[in-house]
């Protein structure tokens, strides 16, 4: 049997860095289930769909293809055939990605890739609903939480590093409204699974969640 590790969170908490780490430390493959959900809400945006538009994004993601693929055992992530890694990392994609992830068909496709990839690969699995829907029965699950002002920090950080303009108060507006949507949604809302372990990374290094997580699985 493949082995699962599962960490879900609201954005900014540091998932993906710290999956990253743990997966190469064990020696499984990281899997970014939002960049999945943020492959098929470029394929809405290019299509000209509007978040309000359900039954419209239903009927489109059948024909949406995403598939990922590991490179130097980094993720990639397709659609229809083409490389859109740092085409979903667009503030407005990953708007996008908040309001289509509601809809069911999406869901529901995307849940079933993430089964499949992890049903026969050692899988350090993040996203939202990893603990609750998509691996129930993991190894072991994490809930990896933050401040919103401190998650603001870090995403300000990252983002003027890069020399993009941006103001530190919409950002965490903006974290505030994707966590509210994310977790008052109807299907698989954010949140944690009775099972999980929970970890506040507020006051913790990214080395430091990272051997914390490692810690747990062993233990277990
Ligand atoms: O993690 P990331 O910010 O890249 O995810 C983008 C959006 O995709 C999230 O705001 C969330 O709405 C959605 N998502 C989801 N379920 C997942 C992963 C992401 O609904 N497992």
């Amino acid at each position: 049997m493949s082995k699962k590790i599962a960490i879900d969170g609201p954005a900014g908490a540091g998932k993906s860095t710290i999956a990253k780490i743990v997966a190469k430390e064990l020696g499984f493959i990281y899997v970014d289930t939002g960049a999945m959900y943020r492959a098929m809400a470029l394929y809405m945006i290019n299509n000209g769909i509007d978040a309000s538009e359900s039954e419209k994004i239903s009927a489109t993601c059948q024909t949406a293809d995403i598939t990922i693929r590991h490179e130097n055992g980094a993720q990639r992530v397709f659609l229809n055939g083409e490389d859109v890694t740092e085409a979903v990392r667009r503030e407005e994609v990953g708007k996008m990605a908040s309001a289509s992830s509601v809809n069911g068909d999406v869901r529901k496709k995307l849940v079933e890739l993430q089964q499949k990839l992890s049903a026969t690969t050692d899988v350090v699995m993040d996203g939202r609903d990893i603990g609750t829907v998509v691996l129930p029965d993991a190894d072991l699950k994490v809930f990896l939480t933050a401040s919103s002002k401190i998650r603001a920090e870090r995403r300000f950080k990252e983002l003027t590093e890069k020399g993009v303009e941006c103001d530190i108060n919409v950002i965490e507006k903006d974290i505030i409204d994707r966590d509210y949507q994310d977790s008052h949604r109807e299907i698989s809302p954010l949140k944690q699974a009775d099972d999980a372990v929970l970890v506040d990374s507020s006051d913790m290094t990214i080395e430091e969640v990272a051997q914390k997580i490692i810690k747990l699985y062993e233990e277990k």
